[in-house]
């Protein structure tokens, strides 16, 4: 039996970043993973896949965008999914190469199969001709993500309905499209297709989609997103979907209405990969909806046993995972070297516009004790901004009115993914409006919004003063 001191369970984005961070401090690691491919949904089937369709989406729309005479492009509907992300498999290539250079450098072993907890230290590793293995570790760590979850009742055998997973490989792009769930995969998708011209009807049960999003910066992206063509149909429930003989499929909806799709997109909600992995055997303990619960070093109440990722819940980023995976590794090796999750994590929704978000929403800042002065810059008055096409587009920054300090900003808009960076950096180095309006940006650029905002924060400072004098 194979002796190793940290065994993840799972390579996607946590399992891989513990598996480096213990290597690289000198133990003995072993990653167990079920699929061919190391990654996890971050590479195969999630943030990737789904980025790089959308960037090829843009790519296909610029002209539209930026409408130039005589330049036209129209997506012929008849290319299947995965030719039209013909570049994904290049970058998902290059993803696992780059996976599995960094573990052979540093040592680490891969184990085939699926990875089950015998006790707090061995596992037993089945592979897919159905052999056993036990290896054991002085930690294992619990990486085994998450999958889409599927009501029984939605019929995923038809090769029209299709989750998150399964979208990826329809034969063709559809011409209509419901989807179901107005959450973060919903809404990705939903500005995807329809960025490509096809109809697409976003179905949610709540007043609003992206309920977690500064409610001003989500009415831009509704906008847009109508604009673009998506039906919203909010508070809406789906009672039963009816295959045709067609191969189309009717959509019955709970207040009577009904709608016929060529494909339907269920994206509401994931559920923890939790289950048959002997976590009951061994006694750790799970929460709400099988997530598992750890505490601040993403360590389970079963000393050896770690979980970190999508397993755990809220946020499940890539991102976060990433992060997660490399805390949870010093701390069972007693690394001061990072301790928690940073306070300061920025949320990014590749939407189209995308949107992303740092720090306090106004609510909160208030609710801190914070008296906020709100500071805004419009992309449709930034040089780069028009260049761009983007009519939509909002920085929308939360200021102590006081201090000046910043406290948290919201973009919606081209590049919001990157530009909430600089929103990070200056609300970790506690610099706000004064930190804006002395510093230079590079013209014509994004950042110069910055600046703008920082002006109008300003200047709503100055109108309270003046009325305060007036008074
Ligand atoms: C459509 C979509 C878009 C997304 N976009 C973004 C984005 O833009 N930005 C972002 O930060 N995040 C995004 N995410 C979320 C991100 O992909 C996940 O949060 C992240 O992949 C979770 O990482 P993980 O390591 O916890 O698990 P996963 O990436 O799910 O990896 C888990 C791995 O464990 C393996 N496994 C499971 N059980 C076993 C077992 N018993 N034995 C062996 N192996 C096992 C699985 O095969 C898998 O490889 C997106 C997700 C989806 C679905």
């Amino acid at each position: 039996m194979r002796d190793y001191d940290l065994i993840c369970i799972g390579c996607g984005p946590a399992g891989e970043k513990a598996a480096t961070q213990a290597a690289y401090f000198g133990h003995r690691v072993a990653i167990v993973e079920q699929n061919d491919t190391p990654g996890g949904a971050m590479v195969n089937t999630g943030t990737i896949p789904s980025k790089a369709l959308r960037e090829t989406a843009l790519l296909c729309s610029a002209f539209n965008r930026r409408p130039l005479p005589g330049m036209n492009f129209r997506v012929d509907h008849n290319v299947s999914v995965a030719k039209f992300m013909a570049r994904r498999h290049m970058i998902e290539q290059q993803e696992h190469d780059r996976i599995e250079s960094s573990f052979d450098q540093q040592g680490i072993t891969v184990h085939n199969g699926r990875g089950r907890l015998i006790d707090a230290n061995n596992v037993d590793i089945t592979n897919q001709s159905g052999e056993k293995h036990r290896i054991r570790g002085r930690f294992v760590l619990i990486s085994t993500g998450s999958s889409p979850l599927r009501p029984k009742p939605i019929p995923f055998d038809h090769p029209a309905v299709v989750d998150a997973d399964g979208v990826l490989n329809l034969s063709r792009i559809p011409a209509r499209m419901i989807i179901v769930g107005g959450g973060v995969i919903g809404c990705e998708y939903a500005s995807i297709f329809a960025e490509i011209n096809v109809q697409v009807t976003l179905v949610h049960n709540g007043d609003h989609v992206l309920p977690f999003v500064d409610a001003e910066c989500r009415q831009h992206l509704v906008q847009a997103m109508t604009y673009q063509g998506v039906e919203f149909r909010p508070n809406c429930a789906v009672k039963t979907v009816e295959p045709q003989p067609d191969g189309t499929i009717r959509v019955v909806f709970e207040d009577g209405s009904n709608a016929l799709t060529d494909v339907l997109l269920w994206a509401a909600g994931r559920t923890s990969n939790s289950q048959n992995l002997g976590l009951e055997t061994v006694g750790v303990e799970l929460g709400e909806r099988g997530l598992i619960k750890v505490n601040d070093h993403y360590q389970t109440n079963v000393p050896s046993i770690y979980a970190a990722g999508d397993v755990i819940g809220f946020p499940a980023l890539a991102a976060t995972s990433m992060e997660q995976g490399r805390i949870a590794a010093c701390h069972m090796f007693g690394q001061s070297f990072k301790s928690k999750l940073t306070h300061l994590m920025p949320i990014g929704l590749y939407t189209i516009p995308a949107v992303s978000m740092i720090g306090q929403s106004v609510d909160q800042a208030e609710k801190a004790g914070h008296e906020v002065v709100i500071g805004k810059a419009q992309y449709r008055y930034n040089a780069r901004g028009r260049m761009l096409g983007d009519e939509q587009g909002l920085l929308k920054c939360v200021f102590d009115r006081q201090t000046k300090a910043l406290l948290g900003a919201t973009i919606v808009g081209e590049d919001a993914t990157e530009l909430i960076h600089l929103a990070q950096c200056v609300i970790a180095n506690g610099g706000g409006i004064d930190y804006f309006i002395n510093t230079c940006f590079n013209y014509p650029s994004l950042g110069e919004l910055y600046k703008y905002a920082a002006y109008s924060a300003l200047q709503a400072i100055g109108a309270k003063r003046d009325v305060m004098k007036a008074a």
